[in-house]
C-alpha cells in the first residue's frame, strides 16, 4: 500500500534520511535501533500517558467555534493545544523524549531554541526529572525573548548565547550538533520539530500524533464519524502539523492544508515560506527543502512569528507537498494578525500568533455548509502580546489619520 509515512530507511519518498558527521554516527544508531521499542513498551506507554493527563492537562478540548464557524459557513473546531501546560504542543514532544532519554541511561540534556518555546518546554521536563539541562539560542533571539530566557533560567536550565552566523535558531540548531558531537556518551539531544536526522522526525511525529488520536475519538463523538474533511495546521518545523495529521495521512477522504509563513510576502525577500521558495538540500542531519542561495548558503527566514521562521521544512512535510498531498498555503504577517484579532473577538480566545497562521487560511478556502474543518490552535498568545498591542496602536493610528483627511 502506498504510504506517505516514513520507510524503514528513514525516508518520506525522497527527503529525510540521516547525513550526520561520523562521530555522530553511533548515537544516532542507537537512538535508532531504540526509539521504536521503547515509545511501543507497555512501560512507557503507562508512564507517557499518565503525564499527558495530569501533568500536560491532556486530552485537550475539540471545542467547536459557532461564531467563526457562523462567519465562514462550515462547521469549524479548534484542537486547542494552546491550553497545554506551558501554552503550547511542545510539550507532548519534551515530556515523551526525557523518558526515552532517562530510559537510555542519560544524564544531560541539551536543545535547540529559536523564540524560546522549545527551550522551555524541555527545561520545564528537565526540572521535572531532575536533569541537568543546557538550551543554545542564537544571541539575537535571547536578546529579543528575553522572557523566555528567565523562564528557563527560573526552572534551572543554562541558556547558552550563540553568536555565529545570525545569531538565531539555526546557529543554535549547529552550536547543539556540535555539543552532541562533544558528548555523545552521556547527552542526549532533545530536538523540538519533525526536523532532524532520521529517527528525529518519525521520532517527534509519533510522540505529537496524540493530537490526531485524540482527534479521532472527539469528532466521532461529536459528528458520528472519526473524520474531518479538512485538516488545517501551521508549518515552522512541522511537528504540530505532522501530530494533527499522523493517524489521517494515508486517508485521502481528509483534506490537508498547511500554512507557512509568508512574511511580508513570498517574494519580498522577507519570508519563512520554506516549500515555496526551498530548493533540495541538506540542513541539520536530513534532506529536505531549504531556503538557499545559488552557491547553496542558507538564507536567513523572516515572519513575525518567532515559531514559523526556520529555513527547512520537516521531510514528511516536503513529501506530502511534492506528492500535492497537502496543500500548502503562505498567509503572511497581516493575514496572521487580522485572522488572530478576528478569533479573539469572536471567540473569546487569544492564540499565538504561529498558531494565527492557520487561521489565515479560512479566508482563502470556499467551505460547504457541511464542511467539518478541524484546525489545530498549536498555541496561546501570552507570548505575542507585544506584537499584538503593538499592530493594534498602528492600526488605531492609521484609522485617526485617514479621518482627519475625510
Ligand atoms: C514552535 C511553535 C510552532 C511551530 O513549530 P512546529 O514544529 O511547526 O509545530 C507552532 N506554534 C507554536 C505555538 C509554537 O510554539
Amino acid at each position: 500500500m502506498k504510504t506517505y509515512q516514513v520507510n524503514e530507511n528513514g525516508y518520506y519518498g525522497e527527503f529525510g534520511g540521516a547525513y550526520i558527521p561520523e562521530i555522530l554516527h553511533r548515537c544516532v544508531t542507537e537512538l535508532k535501533e531504540t526509539y521504536l521499542q521503547t515509545l511501543e513498551s507497555e512501560s512507557f506507554r503507562r508512564e507517557y500517558e499518565e503525564l499527558l493527563r495530569d501533568y500536560v492537562g491532556r486530552p485537550s478540548p475539540l471545542y467547536l467555534a459557532r461564531r467563526l464557524s457562523g462567519k465562514y459557513g462550515c462547521r469549524i473546531y479548534l484542537k486547542r493545544e494552546d491550553l497545554n501546560h506551558t501554552g503550547a504542543h511542545k510539550i507532548n514532544n519534551t515530556v515523551g523524549q526525557i523518558l526515552l532519554a532517562r530510559r537510555m541511561g542519560k544524564t544531560r540534556i541539551i536543545a535547540e531554541t529559536g523564540a524560546g518555546q522549545h527551550g522551555v518546554a524541555t527545561a520545564t521536563v528537565c526540572a521535572l526529572m531532575n536533569m541537568e539541562c543546557i538550551v543554545y539560542m542564537g544571541k539575537t533571539d535571547v536578546e529579543r525573548q528575553y522572557a523566555n530566557v528567565q523562564k528557563m533560567e527560573m526552572l534551572g536550565a543554562s541558556v547558552i548565547p550563540v553568536t555565529s552566523g545570525n545569531r538565531t535558531l539555526k546557529d543554535a540548531t549547529n552550536e547543539a550538533i556540535r555539543d552532541w558531537c562533544c558528548h555523545p556518551s552521556d547527552t542526549y539531544y532533545i530536538i523540538g520539530s519533525t526536523v532532524g536526522p532520521h529517527p528525529y522526525p518519525d521520532m517527534v511525529a509519533r510522540l505529537q500524533s496524540v493530537i490526531s488520536e485524540e482527534i479521532k475519538k472527539q469528532l466521532t463523538e461529536k459528528e458520528g464519524r472519526d473524520y474531518p474533511d479538512y485538516l488545517i495546521a501551521c508549518v515552522g518545523g512541522g511537528s504540530n502539523a505532522a501530530g494533527s495529521i499522523y493517524h489521517y495521512i494515508d486517508d485521502e477522504r481528509v483534506k490537508i492544508v498547511l500554512a507557512e509563513a509568508g512574511g511580508k510576502g513570498i517574494h519580498s525577500g522577507m519570508s519563512a515560506a520554506t516549500i515555496h521558495l526551498g530548493k533540495r538540500g541538506i540542513i541539520h542531519g536530513a534532506r529536505t527543502l531549504v531556503m538557499q542561495n545559488e552557491d547553496g548558503q542558507i538564507e536567513e527566514p523572516y515572519s513575525i512569528s518567532a515559531g514559523l521562521d526556520y529555513p527547512g521544512i520537516g521531510p514528511m512535510h516536503a513529501n506530502l507537498s511534492e506528492n500535492k498531498r497537502a496543500g500548502i498555503l503562505s498567509i503572511n504577517d497581516e493575514e496572521a494578525l487580522s485572522a488572530a484579532f478576528e478569533l479573539t473577538r469572536l471567540e473569546g480566545i487569544i492564540p499565538a500568533l504561529e498558531s494565527a497562521h492557520a487561521l489565515g487560511v479560512l479566508n482563502k478556502i470556499q467551505f460547504k455548509t457541511n464542511d467539518v474543518i478541524v484546525l489545530t490552535l498549536s498555541g496561546r498568545g501570552d507570548k505575542d502580546m507585544n506584537t499584538y498591542i503593538e499592530s493594534n496602536n498602528k492600526n488605531k493610528t492609521e484609522n485617526n489619520n485617514s479621518n482627519n483627511i475625510v
